[in-house]
C-alpha cells in the first residue's frame, strides 16, 4: 500500500526558520488610516492620552511608521513553545468535496490555549513587565483572550484580572478554570466592582453582558491603578502587528509547498487573526508578486464590515475609550447570543476597516448553521474540530471550493484555522441536536444602535 504516494499534507518550519520580525502594513498602504480621536476634545490623541492604559513600547508600536518591528528574544523564546505553527493541505476535505481546488489551512490551535491569541498576549505581557507594570486587566468574550493573557502573565510574573462576559462566564466554566489555573482572577461582567458595571446592572440586573461592557470595566480598573495597565486582544494596530507572524510563516510554508494562494479567507471579530494572516500576503500583492483575493468572513448576526457604518465610534459601551474610525454597528449594539462568541464585537479593527474602504479586501457575512455544517464536515475529514469562529472561514472556503467544482478552476485557497473547539463543544451539541437557529438582524435594530453613534 502506498497511501498518498508521497504527496505532502503538512508543511512544517524548523524553529530556526521562525520569523524574527513582525510586519507593519501601514507604510505600504496608498493612504494612512485616520487617527483615533480624544473622546472629549475630538482632536487626534497623543501618546500621553494612552499612557494610563498601555506601556510606552506598545503605544510606540501603535503608531510606528517602521515596516518591520523586531520580536524581542524573550518573546521568541515563549513563541517556541508552539511556533512555528503548521500549514496543512486539506487533501481529505478536497476529496470529500470533489473539488479541483487545492485547500490549505494555517492552524493556530497548537498554542497553549488553542487559538492565535497568545501571539499578542505574550508580547503585551512582556512589554508591560519590562516597564514595571505589575497587574494587567482585560475583558474576555468567548474566554480565548482571557486564557491567553492569563498564560502570558504567568510567563512574565504579572497578576491578571479578567472581566468575562456574563453569558460566557455561566456557559463556559472550563475557560474560567483554565484562566484560574494560569493564576488569573476572573469576574463575571457586568460586575458590582466598577461604575460601568453597576450602571448596567441598575438598569438591567439580569444583564448577560457584552464585550463592550466588559471592556469598560477592565479599562476603568486599569485607569484607576498606576501599577496596572489594560490589555486588548484584538482591534488595535499593535495587536494586528503581533499576529503577522502567522502570515509570515505561511508565506515561507507556501514556498515549501511550491504553491501560491489565489484566495485567502479568514473570520473577523475584531480583525486580528485575519489581519495577521493576510497582511504579509497583502504586502506581496501590493508589490506585484502575487494577486490573491483577500476575503473577511463575519457572522450575519454581527456584520460590522458588511452592514456597519464607517464612522468614529467608541471601542466600549460606557464611552471610556478613544474614538476609533471603524466599521461599527454602534457601541451599544448587543448581538444575538450566537455561538461564535469571539465574533460578537460591535466594531472592526480601524486598520482593517480602512483597508476595506481602500478596496484591498472583500467581506461576506454567513449564518451560523452553514458555518457549523462546514465545521462538522471539516472535523470528519481533517480530524480537527474547529472553534466556532473559524467555521465562518471554512464555510466561505467550502463555498469557494464548490464554485471551483462547477467551473473546473484549480484555485488555491488558504484559510485561517485560528483555533480548535475543545472547550466549545456545547456549540456543536446545539448544532447536532437541531437546536441551533439562524437569525436575521433586522434593519430597525441596526438603525437604533447606529443612531446612537457619537
Ligand atoms: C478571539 C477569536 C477570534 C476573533 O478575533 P479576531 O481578532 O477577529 O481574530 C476568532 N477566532 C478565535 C479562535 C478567537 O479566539
Amino acid at each position: 500500500m502506498t497511501g498518498t504516494g508521497g504527496a505532502r499534507t503538512k508543511y512544517l518550519l524548523d524553529e530556526s526558520e521562525m520569523p524574527t520580525t513582525w510586519y507593519n502594513v501601514i507604510p505600504d498602504l496608498p493612504e494612512a488610516p485616520p487617527p483615533p480621536l480624544h473622546p472629549g476634545t475630538r482632536e487626534p490623541i497623543g501618546p500621553d492620552d494612552l499612557a494610563p492604559l498601555f506601556p510606552q513600547a506598545l503605544i510606540a508600536q501603535e503608531v510606528t511608521g517602521d515596516r518591520y518591528v523586531d520580536i524581542p528574544g524573550e518573546v521568541l523564546d515563549v513563541y517556541r513553545l508552539w511556533r512555528p505553527s503548521p500549514l496543512y493541505r486539506a487533501r481529505r476535505l478536497e476529496k470529500a468535496l470533489g473539488t479541483p481546488a487545492r485547500i490549505y489551512y494555517k492552524y493556530e490551535g497548537v498554542s497553549p490555549v488553542g487559538s492565535h491569541k497568545p501571539n499578542t498576549a505574550v508580547p503585551q505581557a512582556f512589554y508591560n513587565a519590562e516597564e514595571g507594570v505589575t497587574r494587567l486587566t482585560t475583558e474576555t468574550g468567548a474566554g480565548q483572550w482571557g486564557s491567553a493573557l492569563a498564560f502570558a502573565c504567568a510567563t512574565f510574573g504579572l497578576e491578571c484580572e479578567v472581566w468575562q462576559v456574563r453569558a460566557s462566564y455561566d456557559q463556559k466554566p472550563y475557560r474560567k478554570l483554565m484562566m484560574e489555573t494560569f493564576g488569573a482572577t476572573v469576574h463575571p461582567s457586568p460586575s458590582e466592582l466598577t461604575d460601568s458595571g453597576r450602571a448596567v446592572l441598575t438598569v438591567d440586573p439580569g444583564s448577560t453582558g457584552s464585550l463592550g461592557i466588559a471592556i469598560s470595566e477592565a479599562v476603568e480598573m486599569a485607569a484607576a491603578d498606576p501599577e496596572a495597565r489594560y490589555a486588548l486582544g484584538s482591534v488595535l494596530n499593535h495587536v494586528l502587528l503581533h499576529q503577522t507572524i502567522i502570515g509570515e510563516e505561511a508565506l515561507k510554508q507556501f514556498e515549501l509547498a511550491g504553491d501560491t494562494p489565489d484566495v485567502v479567507v479568514g473570520c473577523t471579530g475584531g480583525g486580528s487573526n485575519f489581519g495577521g494572516l493576510v497582511f504579509p500576503f497583502l504586502r506581496e500583492k501590493l508589490a506585484g508578486r502575487m494577486s490573491p483575493v483577500l476575503r473577511a468572513v463575519e457572522p450575519a448576526a454581527c456584520p460590522s464590515l458588511t452592514r456597519g457604518r464607517y464612522a468614529y465610534d467608541f471601542g466600549d459601551t460606557a464611552g471610556l475609550t478613544p474614538l476609533l474610525k471603524m466599521h461599527t454597528l454602534g457601541h451599544d449594539f448587543i448581538p444575538d447570543p450566537i455561538h461564535a462568541g469571539g465574533l460578537r464585537y460591535h466594531g472592526m479593527s480601524p486598520l482593517l476597516s480602512h483597508i476595506y474602504e481602500l478596496g484591498l479586501i472583500e467581506a461576506e457575512a454567513v449564518q451560523q448553521k452553514e458555518c457549523f455544517a462546514a465545521g462538522v464536515r471539516f472535523a470528519r475529514t481533517e480530524g480537527i474540530i474547529p472553534a466556532p469562529e473559524p467555521t465562518h472561514a471554512l464555510a466561505a472556503c467550502i463555498q469557494e471550493a464548490l464554485r471551483c467544482k462547477e467551473s473546473g478552476e484549480e484555485k488555491v485557497i488558504l484559510t485561517a484555522l485560528c483555533g480548535h473547539a475543545h472547550l466549545d463543544l456545547p456549540a456543536y451539541d446545539a448544532y447536532l441536536s437541531g437546536k441551533m437557529s439562524d437569525n436575521e438582524l433586522p434593519d430597525a435594530a441596526l438603525a437604533a444602535s447606529l443612531g446612537a453613534l457619537p
